[in-house]
């Protein structure tokens, strides 16, 4: 993109009805310039500012998105078509300031540390990335614009945001919210455009946090090495369940459920492949498959039902394209396995499929729907090679005794893995108390978004070495 490239209206398609029912001008290659070069420049007072000063900031902003949490939420419902899990998103945001202040207290506190010479005294120093990039998916799209930005505020970076063009309408009531705070307007900046825009910011940031598809994540990467920069990449998934002998299958069936299926499967972190013990397998499709077909979809209004309609309709064809793949090469069918219309927009109830294996793409693909293969295993070796066949290796799930089961999460390629439920991790973003978890393989490099000193990664690290010494050192030529 140059300052040259032509933009156009972006017309957005309502997951709830199929019409293009929004548009948006999007933010010019020069108006992009233009953003960035202020935040550059906001940005060392931000840091002056001091750790408590941008607490106090980032407080009073949630104070008024807590005060237009109608409009941010209408918002993101009509982004979406989701009511209860846009309630979800708006509440991350105080959420997560609260619990990165907490850790940012502690995290970025210097400390002078002796060292292995007395007369030498080092202090730890750190020097915040001036502007940071974020570059985000449209499944969860006020949340995941903002998961890195919140630590990275606090850390003392400025921060410019491209979220989704397939979701954008959030972005409006937002940005109104952070206008009523000046201090932050100087410093969170959101920008909307399509892909080209997403490279544009590459061009421009002195660090960036991706969150998206494998495929695009590899060619910001790339961009991001050419420019020697850092950036941090949280992918795609096909995250396992492991149901071991001995598993309470009650407690599975529900935990491995809501995991495949809540947001209508559209996480990165959603079961999309499950391993069970052929002791417990017939008894637990069978369970499986009754409580999926109990669940509704949200029809009505969004607030009624749990399974919202496909966001992007691209991936309801790509969910298609699994089922009918699965079908022809003989998965049987329990629930669901249809992309049905309702009202112009797609949806897909649960669906639980039997009778599969690794020559088909509901194995092997991101669906990034609600979709529960399920395939039986003898041994725990088994078990083991299937979950680590995959290029992904984002998190995953094993149910059984916990001894045996931990043994088998220690197998795993996977960087979060729940024991008797799915899909923890995400629950402890900026939680003090949480392990560190990295993305294996294909599903993201760089350090941990998860754990304390996830909000390290913002700042480059600087050592300050004192030589309180009164004597000549004895490494100097004329000692
Ligand atoms: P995409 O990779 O298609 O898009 C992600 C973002 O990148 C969007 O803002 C997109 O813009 C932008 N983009 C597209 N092309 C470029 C480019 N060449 N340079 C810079 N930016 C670009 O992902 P989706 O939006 O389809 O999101 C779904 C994917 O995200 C799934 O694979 C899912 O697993 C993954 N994901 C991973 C998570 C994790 O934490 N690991 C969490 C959530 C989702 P635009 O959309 O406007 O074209």
């Amino acid at each position: 993109m140059t300052l040259d490239t032509p933009v156009t209206t972006i017309e957005v398609r309502n997951p709830r009805t199929g019409v293009a029912d929004y548009r948006f001008e999007p933010t010019t290659p020069a108006e992009l310039k233009d953003i960035a070069r202020a935040a550059r420049a906001a940005q060392a007072d931000w840091q002056a500012l001091g750790l408590e000063a941008r607490i106090a900031v980032l407080t009073r902003w949630v104070e008024k998105v807590d005060a237009a949490a109608p409009e941010i939420v209408a918002a993101v419902t009509a982004d979406t078509g989701r009511h209860a899990e846009s309630l979800r998103e708006i509440g991350n945001i105080g959420k997560w300031v609260d619990r990165w202040s907490a850790v940012a207290r502690t995290a970025l506190t210097l400390e002078p540390t002796p060292t292995a010479n007395p007369d030498i005294h080092s202090f730890a120093d750190y020097a915040p990335y001036p502007v940071l990039g974020v570059i985000s998916p449209w499944n969860f799209p006020l949340s995941l614009s903002l998961m890195d930005a919140i630590p990275a505020l606090l850390a003392g970076c400025a921060v410019i945001i491209k979220p989704s063009e397939v979701t954008p309408r959030f972005v409006e009531p937002l940005v109104a919210s952070i206008a009523e705070v000046p201090e932050l307007a100087q410093v969170l900046h959101y920008v909307r455009g399509a892909g080209v825009l997403g490279a544009a910011l590459v061009d421009e940031a002195d660090m960036i946090c991706f969150t998206g598809s494998t495929a695009t994540g590899r060619k910001v990467a790339s961009q991001a090495a050419a420019r020697f920069i850092p950036c941090f990449t949280e992918l795609g998934g096909k995250d396992p369940a492991i149901v071991l002998e001995g598993a309470d299958l009650d407690r599975a069936t529900s935990a491995i459920l809501t995991g495949a299926t809540l947001a209508t499967g559209q996480q990165c972190y959603s079961i999309e492949r499950i391993y069970v013990h052929r002791s417990l397998h017939d008894a637990f499709v069978a369970q499986l498959a009754e409580k999926a077909r109990a669940v509704k979809l949200a029809l009505p209004e969004p607030g009624d039902g749990r399974i919202g309609p496909l966001t992007f309709a691209p991936q309801a064809e790509i969910i298609g394209r699994h089922l009918e793949d699965a079908r022809a090469k003989g998965a049987e069918v329990h629930s669901g396995g249809e992309i049905e219309t309702h009202g112009g927009g797609l949806w897909c109830a649960p669906t639980v499929l039997s009778n599969v294996d690794h020559d088909m793409a509901v194995m092997t693909e991101e669906s990034f729907g609600p979709l529960m293969p399920v395939m039986a295993f003898d041994t725990v070796d088994e078990a083991v090679r299937l979950a680590n066949d995959s290029p992904y290796g984002l998190s995953g799930a094993v149910f059984g005794p916990e001894e045996a089961a931990l043994a088998v999460a220690r197998r795993l390629d996977l960087g979060g893995i729940s024991i008797n439920d799915a899909g923890l991790a995400p629950f402890f973003i900026g939680d003090a108390t949480v392990a560190e978890k990295t993305a294996f393989k294909s599903s993201g490099l760089g350090g941990s978004r998860l754990g304390p000193d996830s909000i390290k990664r913002f700042s480059r690290r600087k050592a300050l070495l004192v030589n309180r010494s009164t004597q000549k050192s004895p490494w100097w030529f004329d000692a």
